[in-house]
């Protein structure tokens, strides 16, 4: 049963063995209890590696000059998004680096193809636009926008060249919210120095905004970025995240991540144990996706036999219900009851 007093504390961060176990298994069945057993399947498309923005953590970075930029052609994506779309799929996710040239070249007419043509729920993880750039996708047929916030503080934010602002940022979050936008949004874990009592911020942040999802992505140094020689986070930290976060909001969306299986073996199958229901296939053409290197080179992708093996291993199922259909039921995206910081 989800506990609505729980908010998640620093040792459920960091705790391994049998508190570990307990934790997720109260994620899990918090979990169950809510989706069943069927997890949300969505497709990602990478769309542009040119970034304007030069976030230390990430090789897509402005300043990274060794890194070959590509912005693909829509026509090669609608073909394949339209007529070679996993079964399974109900949903679309389109990202980029912030690029705005990519939104009105590839990100649009794709849109406004897929929605002519298919079902789909179409989601968009583009950065920081303008007013007009986020009503054009609006009317083109988005409806989940994705937004990280990355750091929950403003310190740490400004320290590790996350986009823009941190004001701007979350003004940004809450302006697509009160626009109409289904918001997910995200945060990091494991940036050097930055330890659980500050990840408690990111928590804390999370539970404040007007989002419906939300997903813990583990730091893995990226070669080409100035935190290369830094060590990856803690897998269990990353971990427990999920699980934490699963507890705090029963009916959010939480999606595994690929780069779990950077941090350990099958670790995006124990992600599926702690709390996540979203998994995502990735459909970007192969010539394309070796240059979108948001952690480091050597990605984990997680292609459509990987997905439905991870999920069948863990006797999940793929969803019949889209993701833009769950949140357009609003019940994910309602402020929190009675969770409360600790
Ligand atoms: S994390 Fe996103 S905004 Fe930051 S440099 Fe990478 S692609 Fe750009």
């Amino acid at each position: 049963m989800a506990d609505p007093r729980y908010f998640p504390t620093e040792r459920d961060i960091v705790t391994n063995g049998t508190g570990q176990a307990a934790l997720h298994e109260r994620a899990a069945e918090v979990t169950r209890g809510k989706f069943g057993k069927e997890v949300f399947v969505r497709a990602v498309v990478e769309v542009s590696n040119y970034c304007r923005e030069n976030c230390a953590y990430c090789g897509m970075r402005r300043d990274n000059r060794a890194l070959h930029r590509f912005r693909a052609g829509y026509e090669q994506l609608a073909e394949l998004l339209i007529h070679h779309c996993p079964d399974t799929v109900t949903d679309v996710n389109i990202q980029a680096g912030e690029d705005p040239i990519a939104v009105h070249e590839v990100v649009l007419p794709l849109i406004q193809a897929l929605r002519r043509e298919t079902a789909h729920g179409i989601s968009v993880c583009l950065g920081t636009l303008d007013r007009e750039l986020y009503a054009a996708l609006r009317a083109a047929g988005a409806t989940i926008y994705i937004m990280k916030f990355e750091l929950g503080d403003e310190p740490n934010y400004e320290k590790f060249e996350a986009p823009g602002t941190f004001d701007e940022r979350l003004q940004n979050i809450r302006a697509l919210a009160a626009d109409g936008w289904n918001v997910s949004s995200g945060f990091i874990v494991g940036l050097p120095g930055h330890q659980p009592r500050e990840l408690m911020a990111s928590f804390r942040l999370a539970n404040e905004l007007p989002i419906c999802g939300c997903s813990v992505s583990p730091f893995i140094p990226g070669g080409d970025t100035p935190l290369a020689n830094f060590p990856p986070v803690n897998a269990n930290w990353t971990l427990n995240s999920m699980a934490a976060l699963r507890l705090m909001r029963p009916d959010w969306v939480i999606p595994a991540v690929s780069a779990l299986n950077l941090t350990e073996k099958d670790g995006y199958r124990r992600g599926l144990r702690a709390g996540a229901n979203l998994v995502t296939m990735n459909l970007t053409p192969t010539n394309l996706r070796e240059d979108y290197i948001i952690y480091k080179r050597e990605r984990f992708i997680m292609t459509e036999e990987r997905v439905l093996e991870a999920i069948a291993a863990e006797g999940l199922t793929p969803s019949r219900q889209g993701l833009a259909d769950y949140y357009q039921q609003g019940a994910a995206c309602a402020q929190p009851a009675a969770a409360r910081p600790a």
